[in-house]
């Protein structure tokens, strides 16, 4: 009798520790996760978010929400994510800029280590786009135009540390020109007032631009990647252009407040993963120009890709004089 009551009272403590574990293992996400894109709805990476948050639903059991939070090139919203709770319900969509900005602002309100990396999501370039009544017809006419009237011309972005603001600010210096730059708190609303023609340019990303350039309501003048994009074939490259060395390739990440718990981070992962799986999102995203890195979509990779890039954007600004405001 001692020893059945012993038995029982050791299955029931297993079974407890057991019920616990299950419990405790499907305790994440309790309720909707919340996506921060430090950028206006609208724009391109508020695009890959919308469907990233879609394809990784079903991972994770629980509605993404997708939150726009722009301002200052994005630092707001990503530092936003950094005083966050971190208990996995609030992670961070972001792109090139979280690197850039850590050299472009004296304090952008987060490091790297405020976070913890999820993984590496995508890559896409960015193109040179104008409004559709814009006297260039061509690249080379471009570089004429505003070299001959560089006071005249208006270059959106979406602020200091965003991908337009690096590209615009590159392809100004490689024409030696300062232009007029006009921030936005995001692509999105920087595109509709180009598509409105109240502003002459904008550099963005294929994931905002592709749509207007395949319609003909904007000029497009070249793409930034070191080859030719399969869904805008005719569209030249900037070094095609003669812009030699003129690649920029906007990769994005995903991540979460310092100190979310293992359990957490752990689905997220799986959810990314699953997500960059997902047969309409790749259609979406390859028809749109950007490759998918699902080998990279993990932690190690994402960490090891920021801590080569932080210091390399460091390095070039310092080179080209640039500094911290
Ligand atoms: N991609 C844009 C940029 O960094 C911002 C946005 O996504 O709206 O310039």
């Amino acid at each position: 009798m001692k020893n059945f009551t012993l038995k029982l009272s050791a299955a029931m403590v297993m079974g407890a520790a057991l019920l616990g574990g299950t419990a405790a293992a499907q305790s994440y996400p309790e309720r909707p996760v919340n996506m921060v894109v430090p950028f206006s709805a609208g724009g391109p990476t508020d695009t890959v978010a919308r469907s990233l948050a879609e394809a990784m639903r079903p991972t994770l059991g629980e509605t993404v929400v997708v939150e726009n939070k722009g301002g200052a090139g994005g630092t707001i919203g990503v530092s936003h994510v950094a005083r966050s709770k971190p208990d996995g319900h609030t992670i961070l969509l972001m792109h090139i800029g979280f690197s850039t900005a850590q050299s472009l602002y004296k304090n952008p309100g987060y490091s790297s280590d405020s976070f913890e990396p999820i993984g590496l999501v995508l890559d896409v370039p960015m193109t040179i786009i104008a409004r559709s009544d814009f006297p260039a017809n061509n690249i080379n006419e471009l570089v004429d135009y505003i070299k001959q009237n560089p006071d005249k011309v208006s270059l959106a972005n979406a602020g200091i540390g965003a991908a337009s603001h690096l590209c615009g600010t590159m392809f100004a210096s490689a024409l030696g020109v300062d232009l007029l730059t006009i921030p936005y708190k995001g692509t999105g609303p920087a595109m509709n007032d180009l598509l409105g023609k109240q502003v002459d340019l904008l550099c963005d990303q294929t994931t905002n631009t592709t749509q207007h350039i395949k319609a003909g309501t904007v000029k497009a003048y070249a793409v930034t990647s070191p080859q030719r994009v399969a869904t805008l074939p005719d569209l030249p490259t900037m070094q095609e252009s003669g812009f030699e060395g003129f690649e920029v390739g906007i990769w994005h990440g995903m991540w979460a407040p310092k100190g979310t718990p293992k359990e957490a981070l752990d689905k997220l992962q799986s959810a990314l993963k699953a997500g960059l799986a997902d047969k309409a999102f790749q259609d979406r995203m390859a028809g749109l120009g950007a490759t998918l890195l699902p080998e990279r979509a993990n932690p190690e990779a994402l960490a090891a890709h920021v801590d080569q890039q932080v210091p390399q954007w460091a390095e070039l600004f310092k080179k080209a004089g640039v500094e911290a405001q």
